[in-house]
């Protein structure tokens, strides 16, 4: 089974985080928390965005997550390969290290301004749902990818484990930015262990204080553990605004406006 996903990873993944994305698209209409109309044309953009960034990244790098993992697997590179752990427990940690990196990935994001310049793509978007989890730079997707390098050698990252975060990892970008109403109830047990769309709606608030809050991607220890938890929008969810003020025009959401602005000036931002 594991060499079955391991030789197939990919197409796994694609299935797997294709399956869910339906499901979300079909459950924003069905239980929507904002109903915004979102374009066809802004929902194109987004996957149009990630389709690029996965051509890039597949001209670019002769290795996926998971090869490079591989390969660290056959050169016995890493902290796991000097103990016997067994699987479970190394799988445990392989995801809970790998989330924590890419929190602190998240918030360096924030923090450094050219990184900064490079993440605003994804928070350029004025609305909020599903696809908003595909609106990445590929240049934010490459350096992720280096970025996760270092830690899967560093700890000696199985391969299914790898791929395992790896789809978490893409299924949790979908769920927690879907336009979702979780009955509240429901909503404030999943916060206490995951993130939810509600906590990461915070994120996407035109406010500042907000916006660098909630860095979290699948578990939300890591906010409330160093302080960067904001429980809800001052201005409700419902009325709350998202993206940034300086990107609110039309033409500044172009796949090719989206494109260039890593190389653009921050003149707006106290991020320089
Ligand atoms: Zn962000």
């Amino acid at each position: 089974m594991n060499e079955f996903a391991i030789t197939h990873a990919g197409p796994v993944r694609f299935a797997i985080v294709g399956l869910v994305f339906g499901v979300l698209l079909l459950a924003q209409m069905m239980r929507p928390r904002r109903g915004e109309h979102s374009s066809l044309a802004r929902r194109l953009r987004n996957v149009g965005l990630t389709l690029i960034a996965a051509l890039i990244v597949y001209l670019v790098l002769p290795l996926t997550a998971v090869g490079f993992a591989l390969l660290v697997e056959q050169r016995q590179i890493g902290f796991f390969h000097h103990f016997d752990w067994p699987f479970g427990l190394e799988l445990a940690i392989s995801v809970i290290v790998l989330d924590l990196a890419i929190y602190w990935q998240h918030r360096w994001m924030h923090v450094l301004p050219w990184l900064w310049r490079i993440h605003r793509v994804h928070h350029t978007d004025t609305q909020f749902e599903v696809t908003l989890g595909l609106r990445f730079h590929p240049a934010e997707i490459l350096l992720s990818l280096f970025y996760k390098f270092a830690v899967i050698a560093a700890l000696g990252v199985a391969p299914i484990s790898v791929l395992c975060y790896e789809i978490l990892l893409a299924v949790f970008a979908l769920f927690s930015h879907a336009d979702l109403h979780i009955p509240t109830t429901w909503e404030r047990r999943l916060r206490w262990f995951v993130i939810t769309p509600d906590w990461h709606r915070v994120h996407h608030s035109v406010h500042r204080v907000e916006t660098d809050s909630n860095y979290g991607n699948l578990l939300s220890l890591w906010d409330r553990l160093f302080r960067s938890m904001v429980a809800q929008p001052r201005d409700g969810h419902r009325s709350m605004s998202i993206g940034l003020d300086e990107f609110r025009e039309e033409r500044s959401q172009r796949l090719a406006a989206l494109l260039v602005l890593p190389i653009l000036p921050d003149r707006h931002s106290s991020r320089r």
